[in-house]
């Protein structure tokens, strides 16, 4: 009998099905295999440049506790930072890691920390505690003070530090406040609406204007966050986790009005004593008699500079808060990170043009978002930016720059000079009121979630 008749039907559909699952195996196979050399080769040349070291919080991976499931290598907004190598998660992008943390809460098996610093390079940190209390006790440290960037992040700290301060409270003492909230980023604001929420007796206090570092973001930037709960208000969400910069702030100014939250703007906190049970708070605006201090006061107060005379006129400044002021201009700016880039783009887009240098440090823009690499070179494509690598600036004068360009003098015609190169933790002033700085090597700060 002719062999197909044998089978019949039912045998021929059985070794169908079988076919189609060995074709599709071979296929997932084949391109799982590809997508393991490519994210080795990454890999490699992460290792080869030395860029192996995180700026911010990064994942750490316990292969003895992985499962191999791949989760945690999706979830980063950031893209691809981490990737399967040989079945486990490997960190081949650590210098794009901002620490959203996404990894960490997506693993089933809890194989991930979230750590500061390299074994070789440590990174220095405020000393405080799971509760977000220094080592002074009483005084917290909330957001990126603290270490650890993202509105998200701030956001969480702030109620966490409110939320342990209030339950800690000693009332015996008499004091003007129970908490005095220093700063109005998202830090700030969290930690107050909780103060609200919890009934206890607060003043927030901010320097400059209510919003943070968000109120210094260019214009109309888009603003990346992911949900994050607010006292009072529940979760805070945008479409795709993003939002105008301008719309961030009003959602923020809202939630004040509604909730009757009243920033002290301009107020500025100069430093707190203990003296018996209560912190005397020097401010610009008195004294401050406060059982318990939370500095949300961020990074932004001491920004890099280069160090070299006419650093301090006006054509240099530190923030981008209007590019549209930019206008024909001849421009430099200094940093690779994603302000920088960012802010070359901007000036390089407006109406009547700007003549626009990007100068870079190292030799490629290995700080910032893959969207951000890939639109600023396509705008020096386009000619529209130059960028120069390994490069910096030697002199300042009023109408021109002079440049080391991997050891050759370069100099050319020069309006504004705008400097994107991070900021100086403000460690001497948070020492000068008794809290340590310790430095970490690859270990977790504190809790993550
Ligand atoms: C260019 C740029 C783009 C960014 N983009 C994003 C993004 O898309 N998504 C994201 O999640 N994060 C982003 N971040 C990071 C984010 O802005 C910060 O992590 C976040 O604002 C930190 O919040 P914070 O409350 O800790 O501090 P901040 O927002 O810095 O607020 C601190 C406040 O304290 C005030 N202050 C300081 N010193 C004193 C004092 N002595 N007395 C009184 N007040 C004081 C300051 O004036 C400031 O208003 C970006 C940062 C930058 C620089």
């Amino acid at each position: 009998m002719h062999f197909l008749q044998r089978i019949g039907n039912a045998g021929l559909s059985a070794i169908l099905v079988l076919a189609v699952t060995v074709v599709v195996y071979a296929l997932w196979a084949r391109s799982r295999a590809k997508a393991n050399r490519k994210a080795e080769e990454k890999l490699q040349a992460t290792i080869k440049s030395g860029k192996t070291d995180a700026y911010a919080l990064y994942p750490k991976i316990d292969p003895d506790k992985c499962s191999g499931c791949g989760i945690c290598t999706r979830v980063c907004p950031e893209g691809d930072i981490l990737q399967m190598v040989n079945g486990l998660p490997a960190l081949v992008s650590p210098t794009k890691c901002v620490g959203h943390t996404l990894c960490y809460r997506s693993c089933p098996v809890d194989a991930i920390t979230m750590v500061f610093g390299s074994e070789k390079t440590g990174k220095q940190v405020p000393d405080y505690n799971e509760n977000y209390e220094t080592n002074v006790r009483g005084l917290y440290i909330a957001g990126e003070l603290g270490g650890m960037g993202l509105i998200a992040n701030a956001i969480k700290q702030g109620v966490y530090a409110a939320t342990h301060a209030i339950a800690n409270l000693d009332k015996s003492a008499p004091a003007d406040v129970d908490v005095l909230v220093v700063g109005a980023g998202p830090a700030g604001i969290a930690a107050s609406l909780k103060c609200i929420e919890l009934k206890a007796n607060f003043r927030c206090i901010e320097q400059n204007t209510f919003g943070g570092t968000v109120y210094n973001f260019p214009r109309q930037k888009l603003v990346m966050s992911h949900p994050a709960a607010l006292p009072l208000i529940g979760k805070m969400s945008f479409p795709k986790n993003r939002i105008v910069k301008e719309d961030l702030l009003k959602y923020w100014k809202d939630v004040c009005l509604k909730v009757g939250l009243k920033v002290e703007e301009r107020v500025k906190f100069v430093n707190a004593k203990i003296n018996g049970k209560v912190f005397e708070v020097e401010t610009s605006a008195g004294i401050v008699r406060a059982r318990k201090v939370i500095l949300a006061v961020g990074v932004g107060g001491t920004p890099r500079k280069l160090g070299l005379p006419n650093e301090d006129t006006e054509k240099v400044t530190f923030k981008l808060s209007d590019p549209e002021q930019y206008q024909g201009c001849k421009i430099v700016v200094v940093g690779a990170g994603d302000s920088a880039v960012e802010a070359a783009q901007r000036v390089a887009e407006q109406k009547l043009g700007n003549t626009v240098h990007l100068l870079v440090r190292g030799d490629a823009l290995s700080r910032c978002k893959e969207d951000n690499k890939t639109k600023i070179e396509q705008m020096e494509k386009a000619g529209l930016v130059h960028i120069f690598y390994s490069t910096g600036v030697k002199e300042i004068h009023p109408d021109r720059v002079v440049l080391d360009k991997k050891g050759e003098r370069v100099e050319i015609a020069n309006d504004y000079i705008i400097l994107f190169m991070g900021t100086i933790p403000p460690f001497d002033f948070l020492k000068s009121m008794g809290i340590g700085i310790r430095t970490l090597y690859g270990e977790p700060l504190s809790k993550t979630d």
